[in-house]
């Protein structure tokens, strides 16, 4: 694979280019200006002593490796692999591990890796040790003889916790750990794990990568054509693979992912200042924020500060206020698209962990995540301004 000419750190030069120019942007039989949808679950062996390069959709599809090959170009890894879904894609992961074995995980991980970590990979004899991980010493800590890998999620989520990647990454590899890294709020533009000597990264591309609220999948990128070659057996073995019509619009999304990320960001910037200035705020948490604990940090690592703010309206019963009184956001579960969507950690995305956990995380009952859209941020403000009016 010939992924890995990418230039040197942080190198955002030619990122916009390669979004557009990935390699199969152009159908190379008809010369069609996209990738086509080749909706066909196996393939006509010409000649049986010489089996095709696909032979049965599960285990390759055209469709689906033009946008293999597109996430592992953008992050600088291996080889790439599309699922069904980010969790699919999260499972599918963790499957390297075997029974016995224990891996440590940033506490304030997505309310679905929790979930699958603490009530199916435990039935399974897979050990997890939550660490605040923006301290290295909890993360040495843990450290067992059984230990495995690590996982990695930053900037966490829903409260944007700082990881040190390349602390954490060092650490590991002296330790022979695999170590993974969840990358859905950053996207390739922003952070490349990869480059910082992480094994594994993961999407939700349900996010920031689609953009549209239209598509669930989930993409993980290998460092090594050695885990590239693991991730392939696992993704075949389980069969979590994405399908060629939801392969096809996630390329499609992605193409215009740095366009829609800086105006995001912009955006995002903009609603945190404005957050962080009002005194019936109790918190504000954006990375961006000359005050937020892991921003320097953050910035020897990314090259931006992403489009989601968390922000503490003090209490539950003043957030769902604020949720019914919105008008422009859509009040859902998940992030990173077109539209402004307004989420509640502790009753939506969260609601997988037990209260005195979420209290523990800083996940309150007036803590609320917004992920901001391509929305005019004087509309986006006004709304959230009549929101927040105490009547
Ligand atoms: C949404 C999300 C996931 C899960 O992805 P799905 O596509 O919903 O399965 C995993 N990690 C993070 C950070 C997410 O936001």
């Amino acid at each position: 694979m010939s992924n890995q000419q990418d230039s040197g750190k942080h190198s955002q030069a030619d990122f916009a280019t390669k979004l557009i120019h990935f390699g199969s942007e152009i159908d190379r039989t008809t010369g069609a200006s996209s990738v086509p949808i080749y909706q066909a679950s196996t393939f006509h062996h010409e000649d049986v002593f010489n089996p095709p390069q696909y032979d049965y959709s599960r285990s390759g599809n055209p469709t689906r490796q033009a946008l293999e090959d597109y996430i592992a170009l953008l992050e600088g890894g291996a080889r790439g692999f599309a699922y069904a879904s980010g969790m699919a894609a999260i499972s599918s992961t963790f499957m390297l591990l075997s029974s016995g074995e224990h891996v440590i995980v940033t506490e304030d991980v997505y309310g679905g890796t929790y979930r699958l970590l603490t009530s199916i990979l435990s039935r399974l004899g897979i050990e997890t040790t939550f660490v605040d991980m923006t301290d290295l010493d909890q993360v040495k800590g843990a450290l067992k003889p059984n230990t495995k890998a690590v996982y990695m999620e930053t900037p966490s989520n829903p409260t944007l916790k700082i990881t040190d990647v390349a602390a954490v990454t060092n650490w590991a590899k002296e330790n022979d750990l695999i170590t993974i890294l969840d990358n859905t709020f950053m996207t390739p533009y922003y952070q490349r794990p990869i480059e910082q000597g992480v094994d594994i990264v993961i999407h939700s591309a349900t996010k920031f990568l689609g953009g549209h609220s239209d598509v669930l999948a989930g993409l993980t990128v290998a460092r090594t054509a050695s885990i590239g070659h693991q991730l392939k057996q696992l993704q075949n073995g389980l069969g979590t693979v994405l399908g060629p019509q939801d392969s096809w619009l996630l390329i499609r999304g992605m193409k215009t992912l740095k366009v829609r990320m800086n105006q995001s960001e912009i955006s995002a910037g903009k609603l945190a200042s404005w957050l962080n200035e009002r005194k019936d705020i109790s918190a504000v948490f954006y990375p961006g924020l000359i005050d937020h604990p892991g921003r320097e940090i953050h910035e020897k690592q990314s090259t931006g500060y992403g489009a989601v703010v968390s922000f503490d309206v003090g209490s539950g019963e003043r957030a769902k206020k604020v949720l019914n009184k919105v008008q422009i956001p859509l009040v859902a579960v998940s992030l990173g698209a077109v539209e402004s969507i307004l989420s509640y950690p502790a009753m939506m995305s969260h609601a997988a962990m037990p209260v005195e956990v979420r209290a523990e995380r800083g996940i309150t009952d007036g803590l609320l995540r917004f992920s901001v859209g391509l929305e005019d941020i004087e509309d986006l403000i006004n709304d959230l301004n009549q929101a927040l009016q105490e009547d």
